[in-house]
């Protein structure tokens, strides 16, 4: 990979101009703008100028404190955004491969999770962080997880953007014996607290969101309570929905409702536009409209849903106009936290489960396009971010991708958005600027030392799942 960014003097000064140029500068605006030959310019933190590179150049060549990068023809893209993942969970990839999903979640991911120490859950923010940058993420959702404040730590040291949730349950059978049941009032109590101390810190780059790990492990008080905190504070909900039949069989026993979550949730009035409802792969056609006009957002997790739940009715979703963003879930059910992975397989899976309803696959079916806009500027309206983020466009914050195209795995690209969706891997982004200030330079983190966490979560990943008396039979033949 060639080298691009080459000077970064006085980057610790806010109102220091960075100007872009000689880029393929690919807006995601609503008109879906590319500039062959782009310009951009950044001023402290936001997007001051965008539109051809020479009239860019000219705006600002008269400063000579500003800083002039070519990027001699590589794509410049809006940071990729991804709405589900589980941080928590990054020490556990592999402890669960090719298992049902009562032994993943009763004999793997819950006793794990409940011995997580705060120093694990930080060491597993910074290892999950430093392979979401290097997919050219600058912003995610976090899913539920454990030591929210350890977790804002790791972000901010990392200098990503994040929506962070703490998993909340307030009942439930089959939990760790050490992981006492929590009463609804500690649940809502505790996330008010999270929010007090840090929603808005990290330079405004943490939200913090409410939680609610899935209708099966909540009480009806908790949802409710949730929606009115969450409305009261103006923040959102991030919650596991519809991901298995079985959990709309519970609901329909439990909670008297004709189908499943989608509708119960309809039914008490949790179903809302700042609810991000992750999965949501059972749902019929009613539940479809009822996302669609309550403005719910949906994060599709196509590795996820491949590996344990099943296919998710995105196309149908889409053509309902519900904002559909992506996902990579957690390293123990998909092993990959690349969101350029998950743009590809969106694209391929959804085509492939045409054959349900047309009979035959559909090749037309979720086209590059969509699912880059699904990939930034729906994942920022997912996490109720998009004032600010999931385009380039002036005014809004400066985060950002640089994409090589010129290797093995790109050339020759004739439609960079096809290319971007088909053909790049995350070795192709070779930098990634987040609020402004660049948080990976030609491939090298830069905010922390990534064979330090790298070392450090091999051991502490050794003495969790130690802990948690979690057994992994090998499948290897050793001898
Ligand atoms: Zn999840």
């Amino acid at each position: 990979m060639s080298k691009t960014l080459v000077d970064d003097k006085s980057e610790s000064v806010s109102s220091h101009i960075i100007v872009i140029h000689n880029a393929v500068i690919v807006t995601m605006n609503p008109q879906l703008e590319v500039f062959r030959h782009g310009g951009l310019a950044v001023e402290g933190d936001i997007i001051k100028a965008i539109g051809q590179s020479d009239h860019v150049l000219s705006q600002f060549s008269h400063l000579p404190s500003a800083q002039f990068i070519d990027l001699h023809g590589h794509f410049l893209l809006p940071g990729l955004i991804n709405t589900h993942v589980h941080t928590s969970q990054q020490l556990g990839r592999g402890i669960a491969d090719d298992v049902d999903l009562v032994t993943w979640l009763h004999h793997r991911i819950w006793p794990y999770e409940s011995n997580m120490t705060p120093h694990d859950s930080y060491i597993s923010t910074l290892l999950c962080g430093i392979e979401l940058i290097h997919s050219g993420v600058t912003c995610f959702a976090e899913a539920g997880g454990q030591h929210v404040p350890e977790m804002a730590r790791a972000v901010e040291l990392l200098g990503l953007r994040a929506c962070l949730t703490e998993s909340i349950m307030d009942t439930g059978e089959g939990l760790p014996a050490s992981w006492a049941i929590r009463t609804t009032d500690d649940c809502i109590q505790s996330q008010k607290e999270l929010y007090k101390k840090y929603n808005n810190t990290a330079d405004e780059r943490i939200k913090i969101w409410f939680g609610i790990r899935q209708i099966m492990n909540s009480t009806d008080r908790l949802l409710l309570e949730t929606r009115d905190a969450a409305k009261e504070l103006k923040t959102g909900i991030h919650m596991h929905v519809a991901e298995i039949d079985y959990e709309n069989h519970v609901v329909r026993d439990t909670r008297k409702v004709d189908y499943g979550t989608v509708t119960y949730l309809e039914k008490i009035k949790v179903l809302q536009s700042n609810l991000l409802a992750a999965h949501t792969v059972w749902v019929n056609e009613k539940e479809i409209q009822m996302l669609s006009e309550a403005g719910t957002k949906v994060s599709h997790c196509p590795a996820s849903a491949m590996r344990m739940l099943g296919f998710a009715p995105i196309k149908e979703m889409l053509d309902a106009k519900v904002c559909v963003s992506l996902g990579t879930d957690g390293a123990p059910s998909n092993n990959r936290m690349s969101i350029v992975d998950e743009m590809y397989l969106a694209s391929l899976i959804n085509k492939g489960r045409e054959v349900y309803s047309k009979g035959t696959t559909d090749p037309t079916a979720l086209p590059a396009e969509t699912v880059l806009q699904m990939a930034t500027i729906n994942g920022a309206k997912s996490v109720l971010w998009d004032r600010e983020i999931g385009s380039l466009e002036v005014g809004k914050k400066a985060d950002m991708i640089v994409v090589n195209p010129f290797s093995w795995t790109m050339v020759p690209f004739h439609d960079c958005i096809s290319s971007l969706v088909y053909s790049m891997r995350s070795e192709n982004v070779i930098s990634v600027m987040c609020n402004g200030r660049w948080i990976m330079k030609d491939q090298k983190i830069l905010n922390v030392n990534e064979e330090e966490i790298i070392s450090m979560a091999r051991s502490a990943s050794t003495e969790l799942l130690k802990r948690a008396g979690n057994q992994i039979p090998s499948k290897m033949n050793f001898v």
